[in-house]
């Protein structure tokens, strides 16, 4: 008897054990497909996306990808690829003019198994029906629209088949969709002329619209946002010593080097010449104080290297606060405090222009808040 129940302690022990392993186990993979997610929604450009959904992904046991977008209008492979003239492999689009039927086969929701392998051979290249023993097809919609399909394939013939959770991977897919859509948008804005054509970075039509837009969220959603102006100290002398040439790429690094100090949803433009303009929405002036002076030190410390020439570089930004202009307007103007989006971004300019000013003024290299005055 008491044998017996030491037995059954003993497998109840292990029992508990195995589970408690596979709790860390799903726990651990949790964890990773969330970053994951996060990097796929923080993509910044194709190059990245493209990066993270054909090769990234595969570390989730995944031995090779197909991604198909639908190309309606013959307009998202140019917008996706035509900036990198690169070919990704395992990418490829259909058009709905010559593969109208392929569209249409396509499924409402996520299947698994063998058979895709033979019914859906377009998405394959020749060997991989004998290769790949068992898959998972995605589609990606947006909305009722179907804008591309995912195939996921394993050499495991029991890797993808009946019992694998189908949730699981409409979530994946429904994220994928947002984010490819939002890159084709992304893509799309470039192409209006909104990007600064040397740096990469947004121009100052971009900005401006921009500026507005964010001021009239920020306003509705009683959050503050700060625009800094920053400038390139002396910047005629690099210019005459190394060339313009090397001024160039000085502004190039320089766009990189603010977008890493940076939030992704901050918006940083080339807002002429040697001059920067950073919309941070969602942020007061203390936090952004700090965001400039990281960037001013970065800039100060970093010895740019460009072809052999070791430069010093130091830059001078002023910084305002939208808070700062709807409290002087409040003051100044009580009975009909300006609330346009268009007038406060007019505002807040020229007070981030008078605080970079007021740093040029008193030494350069610094970062300068223009106090309200009375
Ligand atoms: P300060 O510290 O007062 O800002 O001095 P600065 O020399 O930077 O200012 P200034 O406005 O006199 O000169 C700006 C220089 O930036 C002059 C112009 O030739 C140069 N510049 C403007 N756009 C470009 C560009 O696209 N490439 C290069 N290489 N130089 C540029
Ligand atoms: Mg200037
Ligand atoms: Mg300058």
């Amino acid at each position: 008897m008491e044998e017996q129940r030491l037995q059954e302690n003993r497998q109840l022990r292990e029992q508990l054990d195995r589970l408690l392993s596979e709790a860390r186990r799903n726990e651990q993979t949790q964890s990773t497909f969330d970053e994951f997610s996060l990097a796929v929604v923080a993509a910044q450009g194709p190059k990245e996306l493209f990066h993270l959904l054909l090769e990234e992904q595969k570390k989730f046991r995944i031995d090779e990808i197909r991604l198909c977008l639908v190309d309606r209008y013959h307009e998202v492979e140019r917008l996706l690829t035509e900036s990198y003239r690169k070919k990704y492999k395992g990418l490829s689009f259909i058009d709905t003019e010559t593969s109208d039927l392929m569209i249409s086969d396509i499924p409402d929701f996520p299947i698994l198994g063998t058979r895709i392998l033979t019914k859906y051979d377009w998405l394959l290249d020749f060997n991989d029906a004998k290769k790949y023993k068992s898959a998972a097809l995605l589609p990606l919609k947006r909305g009722d629209e179907i804008i591309g399909i995912q195939l996921l394939l394993s050499t495991d013939a029991e890797r993808y088949n009946k019992n694998f959770a189908t949730t699981f991977l409409q979530r994946i897919s429904a994220m994928i969709a947002i984010s490819i859509e939002n890159c084709i948008n992304q893509q799309r804005t470039l192409e209006l002329g909104y990007q600064d054509g040397l740096t990469n970075a947004y121009n100052r039509r971009y900005f401006d619209e921009r500026l507005k837009h964010e001021i009239d969220r920020c306003v509705r959603n009683k959050t503050d946002l700060v625009c800094l102006f920053i400038d390139v100290d002396f910047f005629k002398q690099i210019n005459d010593r190394h060339g313009h040439q090397i001024g160039d790429a000085v502004l190039i690094r320089l766009v990189a080097l603010m977008r890493e100090q940076v939030r992704s949803s901050d918006i940083v433009t080339r807002y002429g010449g040697e001059e920067f303009a950073i919309i941070l929405p969602d942020t007061g002036i203390q936090l952004a104080h700090e965001v400039a002076e990281r960037i001013r030190s970065e800039v100060d410390n970093q010895k740019l290297i460009i072809d052999d020439n070791t430069l010093s570089i130091t830059v001078s930004i002023g910084l305002a606060s939208l808070s700062q202009i709807k409290f002087q307007n409040d003051k100044n103007n009580s009975e009909k405090p300006s609330k346009e989006p268009e007038n406060l971004g007019v505002q807040l300019l020229k007070k981030a222009d008078e605080a970079l000013y007021q740093a040029k003024e008193t030494g350069r290299n610094q970062v300068v808040i223009k106090r309200m005055a009375g």
